[in-house]
This record gives structure tokens, C-alpha cells and sequence, in this order.
């Protein structure tokens, strides 16, 4: 099998573990290459503690999630925190856009137009990376967007206003992965995960699917169960 590349552009610390780490440890485990994309330090996100200490403890938890994952290579682009959409738009695109064209990953992955919780960063990230993808112009490469399920409401704690079903879906079943999943986002101490047990006691918890949505290309297409799948896959049963 031709090792796959995929690369998870986000906001936040956090952002890969608890709406799809399932999905990227799966991919992990199947052999694919994954570069995790972290635009802000989350120095705003733990109370009572100074940004700059804050940033130290959140990107200690965000390694700690990314091996446990199986993600290969982390890149932090340090912007702050809550203040992603003031950050210098074209500074931030060509720096997306550079690694795209060197990594030339068959697929990435980042925030849809709703952010999942509408959190301006998430907002910014979706915005900023889907147009780096346009500029990056890789022609047989994917964009997915985390699409709202019942994973990202475990995950994020916040139903999203849009609802699944526009556009061509990619449904991955994350069964065997959950209990990774568990400890990945137990990794974020700091932001109180909701699964707080043992990590094969919580798993069977969590939700059996991740769901994303193809934007790139933009074609009609069957639900697929892979993110590589050919498109126009039979449908799901
Ligand atoms: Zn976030």
C-alpha cells in the first residue's frame, strides 16, 4: 500500500485530540504520515495562569497527544490565542501554503465554515487554510472539514447550527482507535477533558464515527468510509 500523507491544520492545542483523534489515530496506525498544523498556543485557555506559562503547558500537552496519536511532525505557527483573525492574513497563508507545497499531502484537514463551536480562530483557520489550499494548487490532493457529529459534541461540548448532509461525506469508523482517542485528549489536563477514567473504561463511551466533509474537489460524490477513497464510492451501507 502506498503510504497516504495527511495534513490537520487547527486552531488550537486540542483542537486534533477531541473532535477527530480517532480519525488521525487511525491514519497513524495505518501507516499514513500526518503533519499537525497548530496556528495558536492557547496561551488564553487556562485560567488563572500567565499566557506565557500557559503556552509552555499547552504545547507539552499537545505533544504529549500528538505521540500518543501517532503524528509524526508538529508545527506550531504561534499566533495568539482568540486573536487569530487579526493575525497578518497573507503572512499566515503563505506560510500554510509552503508547507502544503513541500509536504504535498494527499489530504488536509482543517475546520469547516461553522468552526464546529463558531470560535473566531476556528473561523480564521478554516478561512485561511482552504484559501492556502487553493493557492497550493496540488491537483490530485483532498480538503476535508470536520463536519458536526456526535464525536464533536462529546468532543467540543457544543452542537453546531449546521447539520450534516450537504456535500459528499467521508464517515470513518474509529471503534478500534477510541481508547487512543481517550488518551489523547486526557493529555489536555488543562483543559478538563469529559472523559476522566480510565481510558479503555471511557472509550466505549465515546461515538464510533468521525465525520468530515469533501470540499476539495468539488465534485458530487457517494459517502465514502476512507478519506482516501476513490470518489463516487458505492454508498455506505
Ligand atoms: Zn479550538
Amino acid at each position: 500500500m502506498t503510504h497516504r500523507s495527511l495534513m490537520v491544520i487547527l486552531a488550537h492545542p486540542d483542537d486534533e485530540s477531541f473532535p477527530i483523534g480517532g480519525t488521525l489515530a487511525k491514519y497513524a496506525a495505518s501507516g499514513a504520515h500526518l503533519t499537525l498544523i497548530t496556528a495558536t498556543a492557547g496561551q488564553h485557555g487556562v485560567p488563572a495562569v500567565a499566557p506565557a506559562q500557559a503556552a509552555d503547558i499547552r504545547y507539552a500537552e499537545l505533544h504529549a497527544a500528538a505521540a500518543a496519536l501517532g503524528i509524526a511532525e508538529v508545527r506550531h505557527l504561534g499566533y495568539t490565542d482568540g486573536a487569530l483573525d487579526q493575525a497578518p492574513p497573507d503572512e499566515v497563508r503563505r506560510r500554510l501554503r509552503a508547507l502544503m507545497v513541500t509536504h504535498r499531502p494527499d489530504a488536509v484537514i482543517t475546520f469547516g465554515p461553522d468552526g464546529i463551536s463558531g470560535h473566531p480562530d476556528h473561523l480564521a483557520i478554516h478561512r485561511l487554510a482552504t484559501e492556502a489550499f487553493d493557492a497550493a494548487n496540488l491537483p490530485d490532493a483532498r480538503l476535508y472539514y470536520i463536519a458536526p457529529s456526535e464525536a464533536t459534541r462529546q468532543g467540543c461540548g457544543v452542537v453546531s447550527p449546521v447539520t450534516l448532509a450537504s456535500g459528499p461525506v467521508a464517515v470513518i469508523d474509529i471503534g478500534p482507535f477510541r481508547t487512543t482517542k481517550v488518551r489523547a485528549m486526557q493529555c489536555h489536563a488543562s483543559q478538563h477533558p469529559p472523559v476522566s477514567g480510565p481510558p479503555a473504561d471511557e472509550a466505549p463511551r465515546l461515538a464510533c464515527h468521525e465525520y468530515f466533509t469533501l470540499a476539495r474537489p468539488s465534485v458530487a460524490a457517494d459517502a465514502m468510509a476512507c478519506l482516501f477513497a476513490p470518489l463516487n464510492a458505492a454508498p455506505l451501507a
